[in-house]
């Protein structure tokens, strides 16, 4: 199924929704739902702010998927393969190591600070990963601002002997204030994830001296050309990381990657594992670690469906946003 759309300065494209199911929960979501956007000129973008998003947050996302199906070209890439992370959940330690060996990543971003979970776990978890990269790897731990500042100072030292010294620790608290208070006591370098969704927020971490590294997202800040503004604003070294979008638009994400004039650490862009159908038979699969720099979308095989009332909604929301952005 698809639907004619047209943006505010009369432009055509061609609306797809697809549902995809995941391989495990996320966001409390077992199915990704997306839109693919085609332009007249044979681009693609993927247009996916979450179901509970309204219009207006939505909006950068669909300059995004716009930027992708319609142009202007992603700016120039300085480098043509992206190293990413793998991904730990809170899994228990042989578990942990097994998923750090079969990726062959040389970093790995370890999930702490989960609910109903004992800090001796997340200790385990650690050292079962440091042994699985061997001492050249990098341990991340993300806690999705799971820790209060006490916890997370606490547990920040703990997990940094644990991991014979820690790449950096993602979101320990959750409030902005509370990043910088934990940022003041501890050595180990922190990053903001959850404290930028939206174009002003990094501005607001940069201020608060709440943040060493800023894990950026290429759709909530608006595009590739737009992200890259954003960051040199910022002058914070950045992270790339996913929307858990399909292959179409984490080209988008790979190509901001490929442009930033430093990249000093692996970005959080092999997600596509996570779901269990992609949009693209080929798709963007980490190989050693490591995932290419494209100039622009991959076309999708569509053919993935989902139920008529959904897709209805889709389609409704696809057509809302667009009268909010601006394109002429
Ligand atoms: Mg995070």
């Amino acid at each position: 199924m698809s639907v004619l759309v047209t943006t505010a300065g009369g432009v055509e494209l061609q609306a797809y929704p697809v549902a995809l199911p995941m391989r495990v929960r996320f966001r409390g979501i077992t199915v990704r739902e997306t839109l693919l956007l085609s332009g007249p000129d044979g681009g693609w973008g993927e247009f996916c702010p979450f179901a509970e998003y309204d219009d207006e947050e939505s909006a950068p996302w669909l300059r995004c998927a716009l930027e992708s199906a319609l142009g202007p070209a992603w700016p120039a890439p300085r480098r043509t393969s992206i190293p990413v992370n793998a991904t730990v959940p809170a899994v228990g330690p042989e578990q942990a190591h097994r998923i750090v060996t079969d990726s062959g990543a040389g970093t790995a971003k370890v999930k702490v600070a989960e609910a109903g979970q004992d800090p001796a776990e997340d200790v385990a978890r650690v050292e079962a990963v440091r042994s699985a990269l061997g001492p050249s790897g990098r341990v991340r731990v993300d806690a999705n601002g799971g820790w209060s500042v006490d916890a997370a100072i606490a547990a920040v030292r703990a997990l940094d002997r644990a991991a014979g010294g820690l790449e950096y620790v993602e979101q320990p608290c959750r409030t902005v204030e509370e990043l910088a208070a934990v940022r003041r006591r501890v050595d180990v370098p922190v990053a903001a994830d959850e404290s930028i969704r939206r174009a002003a927020d990094p501005l607001r971490v940069v201020e608060a001296e709440a943040a060493d590294i800023a894990v950026v997202k290429v759709a909530p800040l608006g595009g590739v050309a737009a992200a890259l503004e954003i960051a040199a604003a910022i002058g914070l070294p950045c992270v790339v990381s996913s929307a858990v979008e399909s292959s179409v638009g984490l080209a988008a994400g790979l190509a901001l990657a490929g442009a930033l004039p430093d990249l000093p650490h692996a970005c959080g862009l092999g997600t596509t594992s996570l779901l269990a159908a992609d949009t693209v038979r080929e798709s963007l699969v980490p190989d050693a670690g490591s995932l290419p720099v494209l100039r622009k979308a991959p076309a999708p095989d569509v053919g993935n469906g989902m139920s008529p009332d959904r897709a209805t909604w889709w389609l409704d929301r696809v057509t809302r946003v667009l009268r909010l952005v601006d394109d002429r």
